[in-house]
């Protein structure tokens, strides 16, 4: 386990004036080099020979210069590592990172000073950490089912370690379940044990809105949260296959429905009707005064809630990410959002370079690291 004081050491052997930002190259890597770029940061990323090329085909959003490794999970052996520390860098965890080289991994082997709270990742992975979360923040939550037998209405069922919602299915009774998990085994795509670490949650029928968040601590102002405040910086929803285009192929008598499933394919931009933002906003101050209270700085920096708006006009919350999420790359130029805080072009990641700016000059580098 790397503790914090550790992490403290090697940032105070940094020439600030040199600080890098650094990440993997992938998820959201050209535009964190990008706004790093227009904060005036030099960057680093880590690349695996096969990526390289995507970079350098885009030259403001390409990192100054690249760590090359085989593989992302490489990135804990100490050279590299090394490596990052002789650059003075500041590393980006982005969702990528984190599946790549892993939550537990980077609590334990990872010694290199990281943007936000790394204890944010541990309430991120686990589904019922991250809803304890959500409770503690008081914002509603789809009812959860504990097993197949209870389900009386209809139910997502979701599965461990799924990632983008593959393998999701939709069941509105215990015999559907069966039925669709009997189909997967079948298929071998699923293993009976599987089902006992499902979640089983209430199908939430409305429209889908994932707002893109912010804890500052420093800068001041509305909305005021934990020790800082909670700025929007953008909406966007995901497209997921085949769910978003289902309703394009018609019923047919002579074949059964087709199934839907929610794989992520992409994102796509929204805005809400402007009298919803005091509720869109109330989630985010909710949750970021529950992550101080549960683990304390909380939330610092990016976060996204992925909810369903009902025609009721109630957000229901049903996940949280607790980093910069990829639905951030629809604003590289800021979002119809982050213009009415910044008055210029304002994306997360530069969001997220502006912020480690000020914590340099203003001394406190390190309220924002971990
Ligand atoms: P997740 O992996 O939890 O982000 O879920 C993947 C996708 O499944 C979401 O983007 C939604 O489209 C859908 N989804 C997840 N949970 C629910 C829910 N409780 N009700 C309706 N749709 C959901």
């Amino acid at each position: 386990m790397i503790k914090r004081d550790e992490i403290l050491r090697n940032l105070s052997r940094y020439d600030l004036n040199e600080t890098r930002i650094g990440t993997i190259c992938s998820h959201s890597a050209l535009q964190i080099f990008y706004g790093a770029r227009q904060e005036g940061f030099k960057t680093v990323g880590v690349c695996t020979p096969d990526k390289r090329f995507v970079y350098e085909a885009f030259q403001f959003g390409k990192p100054d210069d690249y760590i090359t490794v085989d593989e992302y999970r490489d990135l804990t052996k100490s050279r590299f590592q090394d490596e990052l520390l002789r650059r003075n860098a500041i590393i980006i965890p982005h969702g990528s990172f984190v599946e790549y080289v892993g939550a537990e991994n980077i609590k334990r082997e990872f010694y290199v000073p990281t943007y936000g709270n790394r204890r944010a990742l541990e309430f991120e992975g686990d589904r019922r950490k991250m809803r304890s979360w959500l409770q503690e923040a008081g914002v509603k939550v789809p009812k959860e089912y504990p097993g197949p037998s209870k389900i009386d209405r209809p139910c997502i069922v979701k599965f461990h370690g799924a990632k983008g919602g593959r393998g999701f299915f939709v069941a509105d009774s215990e015999e559907r379940c069966q039925e669709q998990v009997e189909k997967r085994i079948k298929e071998g795509t699923l293993k009976e044990s599987d089902l006992k670490e499902a979640t089983i949650q209430e199908l939430i029928v409305g429209v889908r809105y994932y707002p893109q968040f912010f804890y500052s601590l420093m800068f001041e102002g509305e909305v005021k949260a934990g020790e800082g405040r909670v700025e929007l910086l953008g909406i966007d929803r995901r497209v997921e296959s085949n769910v978003d285009d289902l309703y394009r192929i018609p019923e047919q008598q002579n074949r059964p429905p087709i199934e839907p499933s929610y794989v992520v394919t992409g994102n796509l931009p929204v805005v809400l009707r402007e009298s919803l933002l005091p509720k869109v906003l109330d989630l985010g101050r909710r949750v970021v005064d529950a992550s101080v209270r549960l683990f304390p700085p909380g939330i610092v920096g990016p976060f996204c809630l992925e909810t369903i708006c009902t025609d009721e006009l109630e957000f229901i919350t049903f996940e949280v990410s607790a980093r910069i999420v990829a639905g951030t790359n629809l604003y590289p130029e800021g979002s119809p959002y982050s213009c009415y805080i910044f008055s210029k072009p304002m994306s997360t990641g530069r969001r997220m370079a502006l912020e480690i700016k000020e914590g340099i000059s203003k001394n406190r580098l390190a309220d924002l690291l971990s």
